[in-house]
């Protein structure tokens, strides 16, 4: 009997209205395709527009229930009129602490058909082709600090924002990182840092990351990076670079780079995981409601349908198919493993015969890329 995953579904703002309702209709054809999983998709009205209208986000208690689901499809938040940091405090990194998800996963590919603007990248696409894992509970969004006094007009105003850096909380993400480098073909992992001026969080960091190394030795090949010096690397050498872990600033800031440098940030997805499989974990392309396009039908929905895939892939190792880390190992529940590999070579076919957005290049509207993925799933299958 096929197994029914309870998926809710928060769209958001602007383009994320568009583009979850886009990957409902591609996860409804893949498990129509396969007919060994189903999902019951639940919607909840959690967006910039309904705080104006009634003052919160989620609503008291809201958090909480959406531990009943299997996952959580995040479409973007935000809107001009209200500020970021509010939908940000009030909603998105409560539901990461709430349900434990201490692991951002960020992949980043060429896809065919697409150019990057790496030139060296156009003629090889396999040049970049890597994994981003952000720390994504702890580290410099802790949220601690304050500002003296506390009115911001006062004169000498002294404002401070407190990183917060635990043993556990680094330990844990290093060894996602290198159980994710073990899963790579070559299981590379370069360790991102600042400890050359950042002389207490940052020398934890990287200390920790020496500890844990030596778990891998002999399986797993490191290397270590500044994150100023990272930027030109990304840039420069996309070829040697597989699995990077960083904190949760420095993965914020280099995996908008990483997407930029794939092609468009309309195809970046990312998966914020509890690698222990305790909450639900949730999956959302890393754009945001870009409110220049909203509502237009022009928006690129292949960020959104590569998350859905990632979805998928996680869901495939719910019934312990997957390694203390949390990465799925085998064909998982009813060949999901498969199905998310189906759906990522329909994207590729799409992208390949040339039906892309504006973004990337091409003329094809939300719905045509859709339509084209949804009939791709059929003929890979
Ligand atoms: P937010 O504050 O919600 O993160 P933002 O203003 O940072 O939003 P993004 O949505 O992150 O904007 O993206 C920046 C720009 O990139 C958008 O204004 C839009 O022009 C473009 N863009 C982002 N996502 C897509 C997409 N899926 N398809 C096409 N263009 C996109
Ligand atoms: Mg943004």
């Amino acid at each position: 009997m096929a197994r029914t995953f309870n998926i809710v579904c928060i769209p958001g703002d602007g383009i994320g209205v568009d583009i979850t309702e886009a990957a409902v209709q591609v996860l409804t054809t893949l498990e129509k395709t396969f007919g060994t999983f189903n999902f019951k998709f639940d919607t909840l009205d959690w967006s910039s527009k309904k705080y104006r209208e009634r003052g919160y986000y989620a609503p008291e208690g809201g958090i909480e229930a959406l531990k009943k689901y299997d996952a959580i499809y995040f479409g973007a938040v935000g809107w001009p009129d209200v500020p970021d940091h509010i939908s940000l405090w009030q909603m998105i990194l409560p539901i990461r602490t709430t349900l434990n998800q201490y692991a951002n996963v960020r992949p980043t590919r060429i896809l065919p058909g697409t150019v990057s603007p790496l030139s060296g990248c156009a003629a090889d696409p396999s040049a970049l082709d890597w994994v981003i894992v952000r720390e994504n509970s702890e580290g410099e969004y802790s949220g601690h600090g304050g500002v003296t006094p506390s009115s911001a007009h006062a004169a000498h105003t002294v404002a401070t924002e407190v990183s917060i850096f635990t043993r556990a909380g680094i330990e844990r993400i290093f060894r996602f990182a290198f159980e994710t480098a073990l899963t790579r073909p070559r299981k590379l992992l370069t360790m991102v840092t600042k400890s050359n001026a950042q002389r207490h969080g940052m020398v934890l960091w990287d200390a920790i990351f020496y500890e844990v190394a030596k778990e891998y030795e002999g399986r797993v090949k490191y290397d270590k990076m500044l994150v100023d010096a990272m930027t030109v690397r990304m840039v420069m050498r996309p070829q040697s670079l597989d699995t990077i872990v960083a904190t949760n600033l420095h993965a914020d800031i280099l995996s908008d780079l990483a997407a930029a440098l794939s092609g468009s940030i309309g195809i970046a997805p990312s998966s914020n995981l509890d690698p222990t499989r305790e909450f639900p974990s949730m999956f959302e392309p890393i754009h945001g409601s870009a409110p220049d396009i909203a509502g237009q039908g022009i928006a690129n929905p292949i960020g959104a349908f590569w998350s859905a895939a990632e979805m998928v892939r996680w869901l495939a190792g719910a019934d312990g198919a997957s390694n203390s880390e949390g990465i799925v190992q085998g064909g998982g529940v009813g060949n999901m493993v498969q199905a998310a590999d189906c759906l990522m070579q329909a994207i590729a076919n799409v992208t390949e015969k040339g039906v892309k957005t504006r973004d990337l290049g091409g003329q094809s509207g939300t719905k045509a890329v859709t339509d084209a993925v949804c009939e791709e799933i059929g003929n890979v299958y």
